[in-house]
């Protein structure tokens, strides 16, 4: 449903109606330079290299085209609605702010296909204040770190190219303005649902689950199984990671086909959070605005990767009840796919009188409403704890390859995972460097204890252990007993033949990243781009970013180990402000 017919007028930030988008063009920008593509994301949407060269290209990425006109009638630009949870209160109405959704595309040979989005390209129904800008320094993270992402085999929306505008626009100082194209499979997120249920549109949150299961998603049948409705029906296929025996079927509520996607957007959204964990990621703002119906990960403003181990870091800098903090991600993130089981309560609660035309049509009845509400609380309960089996699956499948395992014993998390965690955060050292450089570590060479606390020493930053009250031979001995018992489960998992280890250095490396773009790389390349006038840093970082499990990139091999190097002292745990 959209706000208005054609021709479109922008009228302005509004409260809007009975309807989840509205028609509106980018503002045209009279001057704009193309700073840089993502070579991978052409190619995932179906364009050759070069073809950015092309005045279509740079018009439309930099919103000075739209393929509609009065003549064609082709697709109109349009800003999505969604309301929002921010920091566990209501916050209304919010929307595409300054992101306009150009068109949809498929890519011929994946069949694969997107929603073409520009961010930045000015105002909508949806900017509230704002001016619907956005920043260099904010667009340059999310066009490296949604390709970062990617590379590293985790859910996200993407980035297709980087335009500089003339425009400058006033944040605490006034600073250039840019617009990143950016595509996903699905831009609708939690919020698309919260205002629905905020304005009672029951008939609106029906065509948009049936939206997303048909169209988003490949069709009802591709949802996932009914769960064992109790314990004796072990005849239906328990989910990944789901022992038949742990789940409780639902108290006479029949499992309909809108539980079957709730289900889905859980499993989807366990996995990219699982994958967050498993490599140190943080969103920094998981509002259900910026929670995805297809577990991708959305919206990048204070984003960080983590440096040293530290599970109560948020890299939001407003953030003071640590609500984001790393290890708050799996459970808030099941908060707001509460927020959905909510919103879908009464298509779920239902079960199989979901299609009567008594229920579509009147809704629920008085004397209906408590057991369908009853069942729609259990119905969630269930797939919370499916969602605690299915993250916990992915958090150690994730885990036990970047530790170079083949197998997994139930000894694995309590022991050797914990372990780790327990020592990175005590010496307070770096989570990605500890496994990329534990990967080149030979079993041989770490068979006595003398040998062990020596190499305990690659772990360290330059300056030593920073962790508070460790002498760097505490640690050293700490990290030892750790490689003790880690190069007992390489070798139960590898044998001790010595080419056993090239075959694990090689599994290891391509699971565990040489680069990530952390913040003070990221700041280094905005102030090189934009101070610097260095054009080149930004197309180097991007291809790191898109092989970030590579040796080496081939530019400057000082300038590369610099990047994936120890993080300056200053440069640890940044905070960023969300003035993006
Ligand atoms: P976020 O914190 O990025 O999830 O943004 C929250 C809401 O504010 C979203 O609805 C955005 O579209 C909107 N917003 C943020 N920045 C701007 C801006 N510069 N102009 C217009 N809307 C904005
Ligand atoms: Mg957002
Ligand atoms: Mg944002």
């Amino acid at each position: 449903k959209d706000s208005h017919n054609a021709p479109r007028v922008n009228l302005g930030p509004r409260t809007v109606r009975d309807a989840l988008y509205t028609f509106v063009r980018p503002v045209p920008v009279n001057k704009s330079e193309l700073l840089g593509v993502s070579p991978r994301a052409m190619q995932d949407i179906g364009l050759k290299p070069g073809e950015e060269e092309t005045q279509d290209f740079r018009d439309l990425v930099a919103g000075n085209k739209i393929f509609w006109t009065q003549e064609n009638g082709g697709i109109y630009p349009w800003a999505q609605c969604y309301g929002g949870w921010q920091f566990g209160s209501w916050a209304g109405q919010l929307g595409d702010g300054r992101a306009i959704s150009l068109f949809e595309c498929t890519n011929p040979k994946t069949k694969v296909r997107y929603e073409m989005q520009l961010k930045g390209a000015g105002k909508t129904p949806y900017s509230r204040f704002a001016d619907g800008k956005a920043v260099l320094r904010s667009s340059i993270r999310e066009f490296v770190v949604s390709e970062a992402l990617n590379a590293l085999r985790i859910p996200t929306t993407r980035a297709l190219s980087l335009t500089l505008t003339n425009d400058m626009v006033a944040r605490e100082t006034m600073e250039p303005g840019a617009i990143v194209a950016r595509f996903a499979q699905s831009w609708l997120r939690i919020g698309t649902f919260d205002i629905l249920r905020a304005r009672g549109d029951r008939q609106l949150v029906r065509q948009v689950a049936n939206y997303i299961a048909e169209d988003v998603f490949s069709g009802w049948e591709s949802l996932p199984s009914a769960l064992p409705k109790n314990k004796t029906e072990a005849h239906i296929d328990p989910p990944r990671g789901v022992s038949k025996d742990s789940i409780e079927g639902p108290k006479g509520a029949e499992e309909n086909r809108y539980t079957r996607l709730y289900r889905e957007i859980v499993r989807r959204n366990a996995e990219t959070v699982a994958a967050w964990q498993a490599y140190g990621f943080m969103n920094g703002v998981l509002n259900t605005d910026n929670t995805s119906i297809f577990g991708l990960s959305l919206d990048f403003g204070p984003f960080a990767f983590m440096d040293n181990f530290d599970p109560a870091y948020t890299p939001n800098h407003d953030d003071h009840m640590l609500r984001y903090s790393y290890r708050n991600q799996p459970s808030v993130i099941w908060w707001n796919l509460v927020r959905l089981g909510e919103s879908f309560g009464e298509l779920i609660g239902a079960g199989d009188q979901v299609d009567t035309e008594v229920f579509i049509n009147d809704g629920v009845s008085d004397d209906f409403a408590p057991i369908l509400i009853e069942r729609a609380e259990t119905i969630i309960t269930r797939t919370g704890e499916e969602f605690k089996a299915l993250f916990m699956t992915e958090y150690k499948r994730l885990m036990t390859s970047r530790l170079g395992l083949k197998t997994q014993k139930d000894s694995d998390f309590k022991g050797l995972f914990s372990n780790l965690l327990d020592t990175l955060e005590k010496l307070e050292l770096d989570f990605n460097h500890f496994f990329r450089r534990l990967s080149s570590v030979k079993v041989s060479e770490i068979e006595t204890e003398d040998q062990r606390k020596q190499k305990a020493r690659i772990f360290f930053h330059k300056e030593g252990v920073s962790g508070l009250g460790e002498t760097n031979d505490s640690a050293a001995q700490r990290v030892s007993t750790w490689l003790a018992s880690w190069r007992q489960r390489v070798v139960e998992d590898w044998g001790e033949q010595p080419d056993a280890d090239n075959g694990r250095e090689a599994a290891m490396k391509l699971v565990n990243p040489k680069f990530v773009p952390r913040g003070w790389v990221l700041d280094e390349v905005i102030n090189r781009v934009q101070n610097q006038d260095d054009r080149e840093i930004l197309g180097r970082i991007m291809k790191m970013a898109l092989e970030p499990f590579a040796e080496e990139w081939g530019w400057n091999r000082a300038e590369e180990e610099r990047f994936c190097g120890d993080v300056p002292r200053e440069g640890r745990g940044m905070m960023c402000s969300c003035s993006s």
